[in-house]
């Protein structure tokens, strides 16, 4: 088998345990004699995936009872959407803090359907920090606070979890989500694309609060009312059965690997290794994140000598090495190390890139 390692921001790596187990159990899922893809989502065989999926995600982020977990589609950018149709008023307002590229499409979107406030934002500095807490101009009486843990494009994270006091505090987790330890009581609403830390792409993961149900504007859609979702146990409609499956496989993987608190150990160190072999390049590589708010999970950064990023992308595919380019948007290079890159993976890369800074220093 080819060994490369993908260093993509998502869809991304998965723990090749898991792609074994789902390998072992194509043609025939537990003695059932079909594959997981081919089964009724009604049928007792995936309402059984289905149960334990959401049981054991509980159970690692220690979600207290008065949530509920629904496994939804369209991607984070569709609760862009769903988010302020079910907990703004039209003629109410919400407060945002812009940290970068996804925080400024939630703010885009939401405009469509309430009021937005953006409390403060990095864009000054490039997004090289999250806006100082006593920068933050909040209204009073917003339906609900958002925020981005974690800039995927601009490997900016949020190293606390704001306190906003009674106003529901709302979360894009999409790239961040199980690699830490959060407290869920301190959040309304918590949402993540699958393709990062969960599964395949094709499934939304959201964790909202009972008593924030029931409120959605007239005009939402019944698919965008979370709770039309909720009720029917994420099974309104047909969800993404495959990705829930091999989500549930990489919640168990997890429960082996210490939980999230094994996880976030070991994710600090991958994001560690990497950092400090940067910093400690004499500028040949850099990072424009200011220390305290650098992503562990994207770690981006740029060559001093930008005439010599394709050289290095190229160079590092041959050692297999993959995926390093960074977003469009912003240029250089963008490491993924979400849960399921191997701390190997990381090694081979401060090698490569240490060997890389030799021979073009
Ligand atoms: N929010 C964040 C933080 C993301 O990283 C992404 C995807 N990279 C999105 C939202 C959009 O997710 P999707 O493509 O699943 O709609």
């Amino acid at each position: 088998m080819a060994k490369v390692y993908n260093f993509s921001a998502g869809p991304a790596v998965l723990p090749h345990e898991v792609l074994a187990t789902a390998q072992a159990e194509m043609l025939d899922w537990h003695g059932s004699g079909m594959c997981v893809m081919e089964m009724s989502h009604r049928g007792k065989e995936f309402m059984e995936i289905i149960h334990d999926a959401e049981q054991d995600l509980r159970a690692l982020m220690a979600i207290p009872a008065g949530y509920k977990v629904l496994f939804l589609q369209g991607g984070a950018s569709q609760q862009f959407s769903m988010v302020p149709l079910n907990l703004a008023p039209v003629d109410g307002h919400i407060d945002v803090l812009d940290t970068g590229h996804w925080s400024k499409l939630a703010v885009k979107e939401a405009r469509r359907y309430t009021n937005v406030n953006v409390v403060a934002s990095s864009a000054d500095s490039n997004y090289a920090v999250v806006p100082d807490v006593a920068s933050w101009q909040r209204t009073p009486d917003a339906a609900y606070f958002h925020y981005t843990s974690n800039e995927t494009i601009g490997g900016l994270q949020c190293p606390f979890v704001p306190d906003v006091g009674n106003t529901p505090l709302v979360c894009d987790m999409s790239s961040d989500f199980l690699s830490r330890e959060v407290d869920v009581s301190k959040f309304g609403l918590i949402y993540a694309g699958a393709q990062k830390n969960i599964g395949p792409s094709g499934l939304t993961v959201v964790i909202v609060r009972e008593d924030l149900l029931g409120h959605a504007q007239a005009q939402t859609p019944t698919m965008l009312d979370y709770r039309v979702h909720a009720d029917a146990d994420s099974m309104y409609n047909t969800p993404a059965t495959y990705p829930i499956y091999i989500a549930g496989l990489v919640f168990k993987w997890l429960k082996t690997q210490g939980g999230i608190k094994g996880m976030q150990a070991r994710n600090d160190e991958k994001a560690g290794l990497l950092y400090h072999m940067i910093d400690s390049s004499n500028g040949f590589y850099y990072s424009h994140v200011q220390a305290p708010y650098r992503s562990k999970m994207n770690v981006v950064f740029r060559l001093k000598d930008e005439a010599l990023e394709d050289v290095f992308l190229s160079e590092a595919k041959k050692n297999g090495l993959m995926q390093l380019k960074g977003h469009r948007s912003v240029g250089g290079m963008r490491a993924s190390i979400y849960n399921a890159m191997p701390i190997e993976g990381v090694k081979a890369l401060v090698h490569f890139m240490e060997d890389f800074a030799r021979q073009h220093g």
